[in-house]
């Protein structure tokens, strides 16, 4: 079929969740009951949910039958050995902790790190600092409870949406090396490799650039944790934009990529498809200990290592995730989809990030030039949506980047960003359709759009619960 323009959704809608439409009234008193906030939405008001990726995807057939297969054993599960085995065989490592989450991974992983390197190293926790292309909020935030300074380390390109790259996810690698000088390598407890660069706009990161973060990891004997979420995104990426791999396949690209890091993180609810999940994972004997470590704080933390947050049903879901996420065609599909849908959007005069792997990012400040950061353009935009077409979009710009904690300024944010997050095989491409018309709706009148002020400002988090009313 290859011959055909466009090909279709690769796979048959078999299960229904119905939606209802909303009228403009309804959708008006909706948001302002809900603080012109779309996080306080309630799901039932919304028609098409865009808000994350993250648990929000299609299953597949295999993955529903395989929870039948569940060994509910507190110990030793046959259905623990089911998934540690796929992960050996995927990852290539040894060792596998089952986590509720990705943030149940990254609770327990950082602090070991922190205290081995405590241990062995001398670490002096004042100066601790710890790097990545970029930082999840969830990794920065676990990072920080422990003390670490962050330090994002990304490419100048990676969040201008003027330049395109092909890989806007990679690290600089001077910074990187430079940064680890400055803070001495004994102060820096681990490196994260964020795949795809979720903040950047799921943009990919090299198989070139992670050899070479390796190599500088390993020159000053520090871990290196692929945070893994979007691995086979990542992959897919690396096949159609680096010569080395044009023919090689998902699969051998991921095995090659895990070669280059130490411990795997998973939040397994992106690209390995299950609705709750997560990995914590240890390459071989070179991290045994960090393994061991990280297995008694996870009973604390998680359950017994062979469950660890999940139950014997949802490993094998995982399991058979893991795999059905690296489909070749399904990836293709998914990430098409993304393309048509930014392309829609520029063809409608919406600005855009270039195409990433699980989202579209519309840049929110050059479409509203007349609001302020202050008064954080991409919230407005987000309302503004909501009210046009009942869509749920999420703000990364000024409101979510926040305060700087010393001085109670507003951290300066590198751009204001609308984040079309699509989940897997949920909505068709009339869905999208829909969406390209409603921007083009929403850009006609964009200079009556008005900023935004707080009536309500949580201390922390506060993209999630602040309340705003129209600035004057
Ligand atoms: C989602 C995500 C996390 C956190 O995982 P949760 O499953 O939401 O706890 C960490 N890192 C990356 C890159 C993610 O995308």
């Amino acid at each position: 079929m290859e011959h055909f323009k466009h090909l279709p959704e690769p796979f048959r809608i078999r299960v229904i969740e119905p939606v209802a439409r909303t009228t403009r009234a309804y959708r008006e008193q909706a948001i302002v009951q809900a603080g012109l906030n779309p996080f306080l939405l309630d799901s039932r008001d919304v028609f098409i949910d865009l808000l994350t990726d993250s648990g929000t995807g299609a299953v597949t057939q295999d993955m529903q039958a395989a929870m039948l297969r569940g060994d509910e054993a507190y110990s030793g599960s046959r259905s623990y050995y089911a998934l540690a085995d796929t992960v050996k065989e995927i990852f290539g490592y040894a060792y596998t902790i089952p986590t509720h989450q990705g943030r149940g991974a990254e609770q327990i992983y950082i602090p070991v790190l922190i205290r081995k390197r405590e241990r062995e190293k001398g670490l002096d926790r004042s100066k601790m600092v710890v790097f990545s292309n970029y930082f999840f909020d969830t990794t920065q935030g676990h990072s920080q409870l422990n003390g670490a300074a962050v330090c994002n380390v990304h490419t100048q390109a990676a969040f201008d949406t003027g330049v395109k790259h092909d890989f806007k996810g990679n690290f600089d690698l001077d910074k990187l090396e430079q940064g680890i000088v400055q803070a001495g390598a004994q102060n820096v407890p681990y490196i994260v490799c964020t795949i795809t660069c979720n903040s950047a706009g799921g943009q990919p990161v090299s198989l070139a650039n992670l050899r070479a973060v390796y190599a500088v990891a390993q020159k000053y004997d520090i871990p290196v944790v692929m945070d893994s979420a979007r691995f086979a995104e990542n992959a897919y990426f690396i096949r159609q934009r680096e010569a080395e791999c044009r023919d090689w396949s998902i699969e051998k690209i991921t095995y090659e990529c895990y070669r280059h890091a130490d411990i795997l993180a998973m939040s397994a609810k992106k690209d390995a498809m299950v609705p709750m999940g997560g990995l914590l994972c240890f390459k071989d004997e070179t991290v045994a200990d960090v393994y061991q470590d990280c297995r008694t704080l996870c009973v604390a933390q998680e359950g017994f290592p062979t469950y660890g947050g999940l139950e014997g049903g949802a490993m094998e879901r995982l399991a058979v995730g893991l795999r059905d996420g690296m489909r070749e065609d399904w990836l293709a599909y998914r990430i098409n989809q993304v393309e048509y849908l930014v392309n829609g959007l520029e063809a409608a005069g919406v600005v855009c990030q270039q195409p990433g792997g699980h989202a579209a990012f519309v840049d929110a400040g050059k479409l509203l030039p007349h609001i302020p950061p202050g008064q954080f353009p991409a919230q407005a935009l987000a309302c503004a949506l909501y009210r046009e077409a009942g869509i749920r979009a999420v703000e990364i710009g000024s409101l979510l980047l926040g305060r700087n904690p010393k001085t109670g300024g507003q951290l300066p944010c590198p751009a204001e960003l609308l984040r079309l997050t699509v989940p897997r095989a949920t909505y068709t491409q009339t869905h999208m359709d829909f969406i390209i018309e409603a921007f083009a709706r929403v850009r006609e009148r964009a200079a009556d759009i008005k900023g935004l002020a707080f009536t309500y400002e949580p201390p922390v988090l506060r993209h999630f619960t602040a309340r705003f009313r129209e600035a004057v």
